[in-house]
């Protein structure tokens, strides 16, 4: 048994959301959290939290927890430790389980069963459509009161012009955030990769930027008619962001997330570590496949402006776990998906390390963006919100470690950082006020 009660001592408390960046004695408990307590009792455990960070617990956006249905890639327990090692202790999970989340019994099903079991915080994104099918819209009414945050159709996107609008209209008068998973397939035609020079000298077939960004700029169009609060999940093209970026200049409700892996990686990291010049199929790596897939450089360095200049409102994973055997059908047919919760913190780091954003921006785009995305600025994502006891995580930011199988507590292993050295790590998180995970060194 754990301690319910911890002091941890001289960490910096970084909180964007109560204006918090000081090194400050933080003692957390069940009861609550207190800064600078005058009075410990002795049976509190002591942390030196000396060099360290503390933060609330983060909040990502996008999440496939697989459960129920695909819970050989992951389930609530696997993908929810996951998460806390990884600092995240509120997670929006998608609704392309088996059955798809277009029921209000099963949206209400998830949380509660979530929060049951001690388990991280559970928001639901329930499906947009029916079966997210495309064709009739789930009743949104009816999602709302049980507790849906959200509507997607994600893996999917909302295809139809007129079937979009109705969407928006709804959300609109439900106020529930629309996130849409913006790829027209009649242009990527599914296709695994992003058109690129590694694409064409594999051998395979490659689908253009522009999948994504028309499909952006036709739904900002209209949530700026509608009315309707419309995110963006996983952007990830230079002219997507610049839709965004327009639409909120114009008053707009659109928000955007950026995933870890587009801010970091290209499609000439598709190709398998050591080959330097792709001739085959074999050559590419299924754990860089993914969707929206890898762009081109000036996508990714489009995205990471956006990081520094407040264009992108959080980073969220995208965590899509496959089994090993799923993955392990080469590259064409393995399924897209990377997972991330355990690693986006580190890779978020190094745009602090090398000086592109400060470490307040880096936790606000962990925390405060993603809460403000859900409008649950105040409850989410701060040490200081309404959520009683609230959550914390504990961050060495200079601790190094390599992304190996071992190291990974989700059920599944298609991480597209395997083999990378990350620095910064999280070592322990507490949620509702009670650690619930502890790097052992
Ligand atoms: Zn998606």
């Amino acid at each position: 048994m754990r301690e319910p009660l911890t002091l941890i001592r001289g960490a910096r408390v970084i909180d964007p959301a109560a204006g918090i960046d000081a090194v400050i004695d933080v003692l957390v408990g069940p009861a609550g959290v207190e800064m600078e307590p005058r009075f410990v009792p002795s049976v509190a455990r002591r942390v030196d939290g000396r060099g360290s960070w503390l933060l609330p617990g983060l909040v990502d956006l996008q999440v496939h927890l697989r459960d129920p249905g695909l819970t050989h890639k992951e389930d609530q327990l696997t993908g929810t430790r996951a998460a806390l090692a990884g600092g995240v202790t509120s997670m929006v999970v998608m609704p392309n389980t088996r059955p798809v989340l277009d029921d209000p019994a099963l949206v209400a099903e998830q949380s509660r069963r979530a929060d049951e079991r001690g388990l991280a915080r559970l928001l639901v994104a329930a499906a947009a459509t029916r079966g997210s099918a495309g064709q009739e819209l789930s009743d949104y009414r009816a999602l709302k009161a049980a507790g849906a945050v959200a509507v997607t159709d994600d893996g999917l996107p909302v295809l139809d012009d007129g079937l979009m609008e109705r969407s928006l209209i709804a959300c609109a008068a439900n106020d529930l955030l629309f996130m849409q998973h913006a790829e027209d397939t009649r242009i990527s035609q599914h296709r695994p990769m992003a058109e690129c020079e590694v694409q064409r000298a594999a051998g395979i077939l490659g689908q253009p930027a522009e999948a994504e960004w028309v499909m952006v700029e036709r739904d900002v169009a209209l949530a700026e008619q509608t009315g309707a609060r419309y995110h963006v999940l996983h952007c990830s093209t230079a002219r997507s962001l610049a839709a965004v970026r327009r639409g909120k200049e114009r008053g707009a409700s659109v928000t955007c997330e950026v995933s870890p892996h587009h801010l970091t990686l290209t499609c000439n990291d598709v190709v398998k570590d050591g080959i330097d010049v792709p001739e085959r199929e074999a050559d590419l790596d299924p754990n860089r496949k993914m969707n929206p897939p890898l762009r081109s450089g000036a996508d990714r360095r489009a995205l990471v402006d956006g990081l520094a200049d407040g264009t992108v409102d959080a980073v969220a994973t995208d965590h899509a776990p496959h089994s090993a055997s799923e993955k392990a059908q080469g590259f064409a047919r393995a399924p897209f998906g990377t997972t991330g919760l355990e690693t986006m913190l580190a890779v978020l780091l190094r745009f602090v390390h090398d000086g592109t954003i400060d470490a307040r921006r880096a936790v606000e785009l962990v925390t405060a963006g993603p809460a403000r995305v859900l409008r649950r600025q105040g409850a989410l994502g701060t040490l200081h919100g309404t959520a009683a006891p609230p959550d914390l995580c504990l961050v060495d930011p200079e601790r190094h470690w390599v992304v190996t199988p071992a190291a990974l507590l989700s059920r599944s292993k298609n991480n597209c950082f395997l083999g990378a050295e990350l620095r910064g790590r999280v070592v322990g998180t507490w949620l509702r006020g009670r650690q619930a995970y502890e790097l052992i060194p």
